[in-house]
């Protein structure tokens, strides 16, 4: 009997202090989860937690994707994961949407942010290391110029969807006025053929501010004009933070780079 309680008692020690990750000293829960346990290693973990802390905007102000998840990440953005997070929102956007009450006055607006939004840059990336190698500016407006960028399915799915809804979309992007012609036709050729406004930088007046800066802006002018946000969707933080940001904000994944 006590012997059979000395071995209960050493399995519990084991439990408690035998099954973690290296590094992570103290359980949060005894359960043990039914892979990984058991100090065993799980290949990708820590990219995970990267992604996670990137996606939650607790990681900011990142230059590249740390080197060793240049992999991982090119294996999510080409994979399932990336498609079905991206349906995920849009689903949810979609819902929220379509619970509206609209005033039908053609004030009710969408904005849409375009890159890794709207168009996808995957085939640019993959050709960059997934976001890997530094952002070269002069490379990726060779490939804006381009115009060549595929649709981003779960947010043309949500487009069309919104449009039959009666709400009006406006795009609003930090690509360059003078990227205007190219931008307006590879949306059209991807399939978004209407919009009530193609928000573009103009670098004079927007010199030295972020995207924080330069989209409140003009969010705000919509707004002044009468147009009511009802929703905002973007990848990055910096299209759903600061003023008159919507009455709710939807984001994308983007695990590739990060705007402030
Ligand atoms: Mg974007």
């Amino acid at each position: 009997m006590a012997l059979l309680l000395l071995l209960f008692l050493a399995n519990i020690l084991t439990i408690s202090e035998g099954t973690c990750e290296p590094g992570i000293v103290k359980q949060i829960h005894l359960l043990r989860p039914r892979s990984g346990a058991g100090g065993n290693s799980i290949p990708g973990l820590s990219c995970l937690s990267w992604r996670l802390a990137v996606e939650t905007n607790n990681i900011i102000g990142w230059k590249t994707v740390p080197e060793e998840c240049e992999e991982y990440v090119g294996h999510y953005m080409l994979g399932k994961q990336y498609r079905k997070d991206s349906r995920a929102v849009a689903k949810e956007a979609f819902l929220y949407a379509q619970s509206l009450k609209l005033a039908g006055d053609g004030k009710d607006i969408w904005i849409f942010d375009i890159d890794e939004t709207t168009l996808s840059n995957t085939p640019y990336y993959a050709q960059h290391g997934f976001g890997a190698e530094p952002y070269n500016a002069t490379l990726f407006d060779k490939w804006v110029m381009e115009g060549a960028a595929p649709a981003l399915p779960e947010s043309l799915w949500l487009y069309n969807k919104l449009l039959s809804l009666g709400i009006k979309v406006v795009f609003l992007t930090g690509r360059h006025e003078s990227q205007r012609n190219t931008t307006a036709s590879n949306l059209k050729n991807v399939g978004y053929h209407a919009w009530n406004k193609l928000i573009l930088k103009e670098p004079s007046k927007y010199s030295g501010k972020t995207a924080v800066f330069y989209k409140s802006k003009e969010r705000e002018m919509l707004e002044k004009k009468g147009y009511r946000i009802i929703g905002n969707m973007g990848d990055q933080w910096s299209d759903l933070l600061g003023t008159n940001t919507g009455n709710r904000t939807f984001k994308l994944p983007d695990p590739m780079y990060y705007i402030s």
